[in-house]
């Protein structure tokens, strides 16, 4: 497994393997790897003959009161499992490689960024189309692999591969659970063992409204109630939202259906954490 940290070097790279006639499978990640990113790499490795995974923690995404100095950032680890996962390369650029001085254009992604992360996080998807968009332009590759976890964020980059013509192809996959349903998140790692304990309620609580949108429950409001009961009996009383929505559009809806999403974002202790569940989806929670 190679390891570069120039856009020269890994662009060369990228290309060379297309040449050969490689299938090449692109992971995009922020680092502090957990079993949900390392799925995004079996399934690249399922679907093609060469996968490039990438860690940059991307500062044009987080907003000024957030996180971005104290994101988790455990490179040698990283490194280690990206290699026994079977990655074949690795492109962790410093972040003035991305973003010489000067540079100043970005992505305006679409409608479906507007609501829900992208009220709680102005300019959030902004950044994320931007760098995705440069790393698309920077690697090559024929597929790009997203996970589910960040249902919103996928949406919008299906949008932008779409509006812009991109010559990838995009693939979104399940989200990779706790046993007890917790999702994997780079961010569990800030939480207190009684915010761990009590942030089960989230994927319970989407797990109930599921069960009663199966028992026949599609009164929007009930579902979300459901989700927001859970919650409370956490503790966690003022979730930033608990949407029922259409999974395309992300537009709220008063009916659900197969094809509804729950997103949930909430605050537990001090940390931030997002799940989401598509009501048709039985496979997943
Ligand atoms: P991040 O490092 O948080 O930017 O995530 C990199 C990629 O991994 C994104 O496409 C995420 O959606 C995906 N990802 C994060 N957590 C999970 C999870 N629990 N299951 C599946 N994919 C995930």
């Amino acid at each position: 497994m190679e390891v570069v940290e120039s856009i020269e070097r890994i662009r060369e790279r990228v290309l060379q393997l297309r040449a050969q006639g490689r299938r090449v499978g692109l992971v995009p990640t922020m680092g502090a790897l957990h079993a949900g990113h390392l799925s995004l790499i079996e399934a690249s490795r399922r679907e093609c003959t060469a996968t490039v995974a990438t860690i940059f923690v991307n500062p044009a995404q987080f907003g000024p009161s957030e996180d971005f100095s104290r994101y988790p950032r455990t490179i040698d680890q990283d490194l280690a499992e990206l290699r026994q996962a079977g990655a074949d390369l690795v492109f962790v650029p410093r972040s003035e490689e991305i973003y010489p001085p000067g540079f100043s254009t970005f992505v305006e992604p679409s409608s479906v960024a507007a609501p829900w992360e992208g009220s709680c996080r102005p300019g959030h998807f902004r950044g994320v189309a931007t760098v995705v968009l440069k790393l698309f332009q920077i690697l090559p590759a024929h597929l790009g692999f997203f996970g589910q976890k960040d249902f919103q964020q996928a949406l919008v980059i299906r949008r932008m591969v779409a509006d812009l013509n991109l010559p990838i192809a995009i693939r979104v996959c399940p989200i990779v659970r706790e046993a007890d349903g917790l999702a994997l998140s780079s961010r569990n790692r800030y939480l207190s063992q009684d915010d761990r304990h009590r942030a089960t309620a989230i994927s319970r609580g989407l797990r109930a409204a599921r069960n009663r949108f199966l028992a026949g429950e599609a009164r929007a409001e009930l579902l979300r109630e459901t989700v927001l009961s859970e919650l409370r009996q956490s503790g966690i009383t003022q979730p930033e939202y608990v949407a029922v929505a259409d999974a395309e559009t992300l537009a709220e809806v008063t009916e659900a259906t197969a094809a509804t999403v729950i997103l949930v974002a909430a605050r537990v202790g001090q940390t931030r954490l997002i799940d989401n569940l598509v009501l048709g989806d039985s496979n997943d929670a």
